[in-house]
């Protein structure tokens, strides 16, 4: 079932039509001024597969702030960089604990749960600012490398927005760097992380991005290695147990799929051998989901039978 994929767009299509009353259901993330203008009620999904083909209904094509997804792609480059070594800074377990929870990392020594929650993507972060001169240049370079699209850019008035209302972040990146966990500079660590969550794409470059995480590590177009299969595993297993925030059990639980969400209302889910879905839709339940994102995901997965636990 899930490889016939003629009728896709219908399904796409129909999934996010019987959406239209819950898209402003939900609150837009309005912990910084340049999250809360965005309209509410703009909606996407595509579906991208390693066979070369893009479907997509809706908003699909229209760029918005990946905030947190920016975690994976960060993730990936310092595992290049650094391999096993970083295993020994950050850890790979579901935290049970809010995305930006602080004192967890008091108890455990500074060192985070895991790469996907604010502590662990900051500790990631200073691993990208301490082992490359520029590491903003070569985060954005790795992205547009991977969407084969040169335009993909950081929105300015996100990260001057996430800078000055950064103190929660700052007090994390002080709190590892008490411990001896965080190597560069905070400020530097800082404008790195809020570079990578300011940068924006839409639903059709994200899926694509990411299709290396659903073909063991390899770009399925250019067969170019983008990670071992090794760490496509790894990366996959994270996202499992931790990707959608406080809310990762109940939704490998309902649809069993590696997935990562963003405050800016992105949701991205790998569906190894297979393809990568991806979904917009601003207004976020109390975990900091997409509403209309984990339904439409949720709707595909259950259609096409995509769960990994089959
Ligand atoms: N820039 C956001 C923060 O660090 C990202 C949050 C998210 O998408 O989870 O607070």
């Amino acid at each position: 079932m899930k490889n016939n994929i003629v009728d896709l767009q219908d399904k796409l299509q129909a999934l996010l039509h019987a959406q239209r009353d819950n898209f402003i259901q939900g609150k837009v993330a309005d912990y910084i001024p340049a999250l809360a203008s965005v309209q509410p009620d703009l909606a996407g999904i595509c579906v991208a597969t390693i066979d070369g083909k893009t479907v997509g209904a809706g908003d699909y094509q229209r760029p918005f702030s990946i905030q947190s997804i920016s975690k994976v792609f960060g993730l990936v480059m310092a595992m290049n960089r650094v391999g096993d070594a970083l295993w020994q800074r950050v850890k790979m377990e579901p935290s049970g604990q809010p995305f930006n929870s602080i004192i967890q990392l008091e108890w455990e020594k500074g060192i985070p749960r895991n790469p996907v929650i604010n502590a662990g993507a900051l500790l990631v972060s200073d691993v990208l600012t301490s082992h490359f001169s520029a590491s903003k240049l070569a985060f954005l370079s790795f992205v547009r490398k991977l969407a084969n699209n040169e335009t993909i850019r950081v929105d300015k008035q996100v990260y001057l927005s996430e800078l000055s209302h950064g103190n929660r972040n700052a007090a994390l990146a002080y709190l590892m760097k008490s411990f001896g966990n965080i190597e560069a500079e905070i400020p530097a660590v800082l404008s790195h992380y809020f570079t990578q969550c300011a940068v924006a794409m839409s639903c059709q470059q994200l899926a694509q991005s990411l299709l290396f995480l659903a073909f063991k590590g390899v770009d399925p177009s250019s067969k170019s290695i983008i990670c071992s299969p090794k760490d496509a595993h790894r990366v996959n297993a994270i996202l499992s147990t931790s990707g959608m925030y406080d809310q990762s059990g109940e939704f490998a639980f309902s649809v069993g799929l590696p997935a990562k969400s963003g405050v800016g209302g992105g949701l991205i889910a790998i569906v190894p051998n297979y393809g990568v879905i991806c979904t917009w839709s601003p207004p976020l339940n109390s975990f900091g989901n997409s509403v209309v994102g984990m339904n439409l995901v949720a709707g595909i997965a259950e259609e096409l039978g995509l769960s990994i636990y089959h």
